[in-house]
């Protein structure tokens, strides 16, 4: 029979999904690349003509900037050489910002998936395998073209703008709690819930070095300190993963005027789900006196989210003045 199959691009960068155990390390460590993966899921061959490339073997920690971008790069020429869809396998500690990273610059209509494992190649149950299959199932089929980025996990698919990781260690780590899952695998295919919705407009690739962006958690009895020392070391923005809705302390909100006139501030929600205020509460240290100190608010993006999208909107030349608006197209959703 001729082989019509579609063709997948698959590559690894490391993570618990390629680990083996090493004596000398005294635990798994990454080892395995893409064409070893492939090669251990049973009828994967079925679904696709898969080729592989291995770009790093890295825990997902480890992973920079730099490592992404040339994913991202792979990516790309694999769709252009004739793959329908790319799938990346990665550690899943990082998952839902690696993810949330390439969405913001992935321009086109093939999926781009990525996809990791919570139990080791050599663990009963080991889910890497499974994983790869399903997300080589969403990279083929024909519903999954235009939306983004996708991470698949546990027979279960999410877009990279609200996926996040809910659990350290159980198999069913990968939450969407906002916007909720984008498919479940049913039977062999994706079953999408909705239909595509309009993506915001890509950014355009960096044109500078990546900015030192930091992420500092409002807490009880803290005014800002951490902020205004990062800003002092040399940190190009920060955002602040506020309480509640998006909220800090007297002494907090006093620090985030004085670092907005030198730096973007934009703050977040500490909680787990929920999108930041923006007319609800008048205290000082609330959303209304914090943008009014030149704060911008985080909306729907958690604050590991936010924190990306403003290091790509520094790299890729968006000047200051424009930030708040460029945030905007990615974090609100429109209201009625
Ligand atoms: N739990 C992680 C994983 O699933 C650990 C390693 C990593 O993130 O690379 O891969």
């Amino acid at each position: 029979m001729p082989n019509s199959l579609p063709v997948v691009a698959v590559a690894s960068l490391g993570g618990t999904i390629s680990m083996t155990p090493s004596d000398a390390a005294g635990g798994v460590v990454p080892t395995l690349d893409a064409a070893q993966l492939a090669r251990s899921v049973p009828g994967l061959s079925d679904v696709a003509t898969i080729t592989t490339a291995s770009l790093r073997q890295l825990p997902s920690a480890s992973l920079r900037y730099d490592d992404l971008m040339e994913a991202l790069a792979w990516a790309e020429q694999q769709v252009a050489a004739g793959a329908v869809g790319v799938v990346l396998t990665q550690g899943t500690d990082t998952l839902e910002e690696t993810a949330f990273l390439l969405d913001l610059f992935w321009t086109l209509p093939a999926p781009l998936i990525l996809t990791g494992a919570m139990r080791a190649p050599q663990a009963a149950g080991a889910d890497g395998p499974a994983n790869l299959l399903a997300a080589v199932r969403v990279a083929v089929h024909p519903e999954s073209v235009d939306r983004g980025v996708l991470v698949v996990m546990n027979d279960t698919a999410h877009y990279a703008r609200w996926v996040s990781k809910g659990d350290s260690l159980a198999v069913q780590a990968f939450v969407s709690r906002d916007g909720g899952v984008a498919a479940r695998l049913v039977e062999g295919g994706p079953a999408f819930f909705h239909a595509r919705q309009t993506r915001p407009q890509p950014l355009t690739r960096p044109v500078r070095a990546w900015p030192k962006v930091a992420l500092v958690t409002a807490v009880l009895g803290d005014d800002g300190e951490l902020a205004e020392l990062a800003v002092k070391g040399g940190y190009e923005a920060v955002v602040i993963a506020g309480q509640g809705a998006g909220h800090v302390s007297f002494g907090f909100a006093q620090r985030i005027g004085a670092l907005a006139e030198q730096v973007p501030v934009v703050v977040a929600s500490r909680a787990a789900s929920g999108p930041t205020a923006c007319e609800t509460y008048g205290y000082v240290g609330a959303e209304i006196d914090l943008v009014r100190r030149g704060a911008h608010m985080a909306g729907w993006l958690s604050a590991l989210k936010a924190r990306l999208l403003v290091a790509a909107l520094v790299a890729s030349g968006v000047a200051p003045g424009a930030l708040g608006e460029a945030l905007a197209n990615w974090s609100t959703l429109a209201r009625r």
